[in-house]
């Protein structure tokens, strides 16, 4: 057995460096200039929007094919070129494509599916705002996301012109908020938040930063993940002057774990945000615990925490990505204890209706003998400690 080395080696030999060394796939776009390819305006321009796009990236399935113009007036398809260079051409199951193009199951409502699954429309104060648990709200500044996701619970509202966040509705949110000193936290949501100018940004988050009784401010966004170089160090570095802020993003599977995305995420964490990850559990794309651990493990090399394991909601369209509860719970079981704690995110199903989100735990045998407590460990051995 040779000896340990004694020195450490190159830098880029350290923890997770790898991560961030070199370029994810371009597929056709192989020949884009490098200013163009990583420039968030040109590849905003450049989304997939139609059949005969996708098909200079994908051989679509006869099923996509109808899919696209079937969901065309309902939920409009749209991809970033660098999302849609990260699908499998030839794999309609690739768990980028099934997140990114229309499928035919979406047009199969279930009994029991909801318009508004999480009820946000009955807690709406005003346009914009859903103002559920005491203490923080969610406040909607635009339907407009780069990526489109098939699985999108506010599939009702995104992508669609005719709702589009107005000024005015803008401004009735922020007007709630410095009404309402009970609000500590925001949560800045839509449609994808980074959709806005990086004036209107700086401008809203400046609004809230002003306003005495908002301690945090959380911007929800995925661009992490569907177009990376909407992070400019512009941009990160005038956001980071509203300080605390949040970024929760939403990614799901290893695939989009690629060095771009790492090298936003690290850029973020540099500049004093905290960042977490809201994964959905989705069937066929990341329900399997092998999956979702290789995420979070390579979640927090790049310093970005798992918060929340999603159980899928009962949007209309989205049917055919839930899995069972028992699905989750198997998942959770096989992280805890068996990996960092900080891998093993909240399982939580949003309730329908509006209930707020309920944690899911996995059962560890927990019961009473007399005056003890009876429970599991995570290998299933069996332990007592004093009830009262
Ligand atoms: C998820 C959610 C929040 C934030 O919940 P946390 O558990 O604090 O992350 C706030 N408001 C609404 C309406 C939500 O759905
Ligand atoms: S980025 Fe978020 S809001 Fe936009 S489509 Fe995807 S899940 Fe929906």
């Amino acid at each position: 057995m040779s000896a340990p080395p004694t020195t450490p080696g190159p830098p880029a030999q350290r923890r997770g460096d790898l991560d961030v060394q070199g370029c994810s796939p371009r597929g056709p776009w192989a020949d884009v200039d490098e200013r163009d390819w990583t420039d968030w305006r040109w590849q905003q321009q450049h989304r997939i929007r139609t059949l005969r796009q996708l098909e200079r990236v994908v051989d679509p399935s006869p099923g996509e094919v109808r899919a696209i113009e079937a969901t065309a007036d309902r939920f409009r398809m749209a991809i970033t070129p660098y999302y849609a260079a990260l699908m499998d051409p030839d794999d309609p199951e690739c768990p980028v494509r099934r997140q990114a193009v229309p499928h035919l199951d979406e047009l199969t409502v279930r009994e029991g599916d909801l318009a508004d699954p999480l009820g946000e429309e009955g807690y709406m104060p005003v346009p914009g705002i859903t103002h559920r648990y005491p203490d923080r709200v969610l406040y909607y500044v635009t339907h407009n996301c780069p990526v489109y996701c098939r699985h999108c619970t506010r599939k009702r509202k995104v992508a669609d012109p005719r709702s589009a966040a107005s000024h005015d509705q803008l401004d009735l949110g922020m007007a709630y908020i410095q009404d309402h000193p009970e609000v500590r936290d925001v949560l800045v949501s839509g449609g994808d938040p980074l959709s806005l100018s990086d004036d209107r940004l700086d401008a809203l988050l400046g609004a809230l930063a002003q306003v005495p009784h908002v301690e945090m401010v959380r911007l929800c966004t995925r661009n992490p993940v569907t177009l990376p170089f909407r992070l400019t160090e512009a941009l990160v570095s005038r956001l980071r002057a509203h300080q605390p802020v949040f970024v929760h993003t939403h990614f799901n599977h290893p695939r989009e774990c690629t060095p771009e995305a790492a090298r936003c995420l690290r850029m973020l964490a540099d500049a004093g945000f905290s960042v977490a990850n809201q994964m959905v559990l989705l069937r066929g794309v990341n329900d399997d615990a092998d999956v979702v651990r290789e995420v979070n493990h390579w979640l927090l090399r790049q310093r970005c925490r798992p918060y929340y394991l999603f159980q899928a909601d009962l949007a209309e369209g989205i049917s055919h990505f839930r899995t069972p509860v028992a699905v989750g719970l198997e998942i959770l079981r096989a992280l805890r204890g068996h990996t960092s704690g900080m891998a093993s995110p909240h399982y939580v199903i949003d309730a329908p209706g509006g209930g707020g989100k309920i944690p899911l735990v996995p059962d560890y045998g927990l019961r009473r003998e007399q005056d003890t407590l009876v429970f599991e460990n995570y290998l299933g051995q069996t332990y007592r400690y004093p009830a009262d």
